[in-house]
């Protein structure tokens, strides 16, 4: 189809003989909130794992904006878009929201991790890194140092800094795992307002979030698609309800 952005055929990846995943195929619609979701051990993990080439497939292929990316570094991958959170834009704790944010724009246009030179070079990234940072509503965090950030604002400050890459598309790993209610509702707000026609694969256990967020969703057991659809339509698949039941 031709507005698919991340597309895989047949993804496999064996441990030792133990399929993981196993004959995966999935397409991602561009411009889409997509969730890949599933009961603990349903291979999840592993997919995204082998999306951003953390992991190479035992089979199978991935083409991210048709390109065939299933033999490049996990680098490459990204210089091409597609950006996972949480794992390449770290967070450094000594350095407040907006330093962070600059090291990330800093990066983006090629830069290295040289943010202790002089602070003119830096300032020049000052007003992007600001609106990022108003973006995921950490406006009167920009002095806070990010370790005394709570969680869920830890958790923001590493959406603006994946942001500071502009990526066609953002893999978020659980972007609600362990947050409290307040938390939850503030990323789901800020996913919703930072999406601007980029496309989003997530996986996430918040089944609420999933419902108010995403447009697709792909439903994983044993390695395999199980259902996919609309929230509507997976909620009420017999088989989906079986898999969540351990049934
Ligand atoms: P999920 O994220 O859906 O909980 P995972 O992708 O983490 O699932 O794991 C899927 C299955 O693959 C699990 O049974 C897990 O034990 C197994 N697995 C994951 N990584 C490894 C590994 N490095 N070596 C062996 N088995 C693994």
């Amino acid at each position: 189809m031709s507005d698919t952005i991340l597309a895989t055929n047949g993804l496999t990846r064996e441990f030792r003989g133990f399929v993981a995943v196993n004959g995966v195929d999935l397409a991602v619609r561009a411009g889409t909130i997509h969730a890949l979701i599933g009961p603990n051990g349903a291979g999840k993990t592993t997919c995204f794992n082998l999306l951003t080439k953390f992991l190479q497939p035992t089979r199978g292929t991935i083409r991210f904006k048709g390109h065939d990316i299933t033999g490049l570094k996990a680098a490459q991958v990204a210089r091409l878009g597609l950006i996972r959170s949480f794992q390449i834009s770290a967070v450094f704790a000594h350095l407040t929201a907006l330093e962070n944010v600059r090291v990330a724009l800093q990066r983006a246009r090629g830069g290295s991790f040289d943010f202790w030179r002089s602070d003119e070079v830096l300032h020049i990234y000052d007003d992007r890194a600001r609106e990022l940072l108003a973006d995921v509503g950490l406006t009167e965090y920009v002095d806070t140092p990010a370790a005394q950030l709570s969680y869920g604002r830890k958790r923001a400050l590493e959406i603006a800094t994946t942001l500071a890459l502009d990526p066609e598309m953002m893999l978020l790993d659980e972007p609600t795992a362990g947050m409290t209610h307040e938390d939850v509702d503030r990323i789901v707000g800020l996913i919703g307002r930072v999406r601007q026609g980029r496309t989003i694969l997530m996986v996430e256990h918040n089944l609420s979030v999933v419902e108010g967020l995403c447009d697709t969703i792909t439903v994983l057991a044993r390695g395999q698609v199980l259902a996919e659809g609309d929230y509507a339509a997976v909620s009420k698949n017999p088989d989906v309800i079986a898999a969540y039941l351990g049934t």
